[in-house]
């Protein structure tokens, strides 16, 4: 496991550190927010442990990055602070837990554990082509990081061109796997709505997954 530990109070990461360490992970440290959130957006953590009160840029504001970023990317947060409002605000940003100073190593340890049975979700909760991620279980979708704004149609329909990435997919069968009509050839419903999923899955990026077979249908794979 690859452990990022963003944390400013030396005594806290020295021991948080050996204790990964000693189970035989792999320990990362950063001393402030932006070098935390510069390794969290580039180093490929297994878990997140961040602290609230840093120096340069509060964890709350890593956390919001990370989360915008990386939105599976699972975070515990740490902090002196025991309010209840600052456990909800941490959720509320998408922390998968929070964990109040002083505990014991054992107890982060579980926390870990736990965070990464529920997070990154099941294989079967999360489609992916490429950098085209869905997670199923949160509900969202993504592109090379980014979260997409989709509308209930245009998830169903991109949900449908994942689970089938690679085949064609004609019109009438989107429009009736989707849509629960039958095709009439006059429709352009189908057209439409693959325009709309276009523009926000393929247009800001040079890789285009979405493909047209003219006068059949569709096709969703990543093309060299
Ligand atoms: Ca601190």
């Amino acid at each position: 496991m690859k452990v990022l530990l963003v944390e400013d109070e030396p005594k806290t990461a020295v021991f948080v550190k050996r204790g990964f360490t000693e189970e035989g992970h792999v320990v990362d440290v950063a001393l402030d927010g932006p070098d935390g959130l510069h390794l969290a957006l580039t180093g490929c953590y297994d878990i997140v442990i961040l602290d609230v009160m840093l120096p340069k840029l509060d964890g709350w504001s890593v956390l919001a990055q990370i989360k915008l970023r990386l939105p599976l990317q699972p975070v515990i947060l740490l902090s002196a602070l025991d309010a209840v409002q600052h456990r909800v605000k941490g959720l509320d940003l998408g922390a998968d837990d929070y964990l109040v100073k002083p505990f014991a190593f054992s107890e982060l340890h579980a926390r870990v554990r736990n965070a990464l049975r529920r997070g990154p979700p099941r294989e079967a909760d999360l489609l992916r082509l490429a950098d085209l991620d869905m997670d199923l279980a949160r509900h969202r979708a993504s592109r090379a990081g980014q979260l997409l704004d989709l509308a209930p149609q245009e998830y169903r329909l991109l949900e449908y061109l994942l689970r089938h990435a690679g085949e064609v997919l004609t019109r009438t069968r989107l429009a009736e796997q989707i849509w629960d009509i039958n095709f009439d050839g006059d429709s352009n419903v189908v057209d439409v709505a693959v325009r709309r999923l276009r523009r926000k899955v393929d247009d800001p990026s040079e890789h285009k997954l979405i493909h047209t077979l003219r006068g059949v249908g569709y096709v969703l794979e990543a093309r060299p």
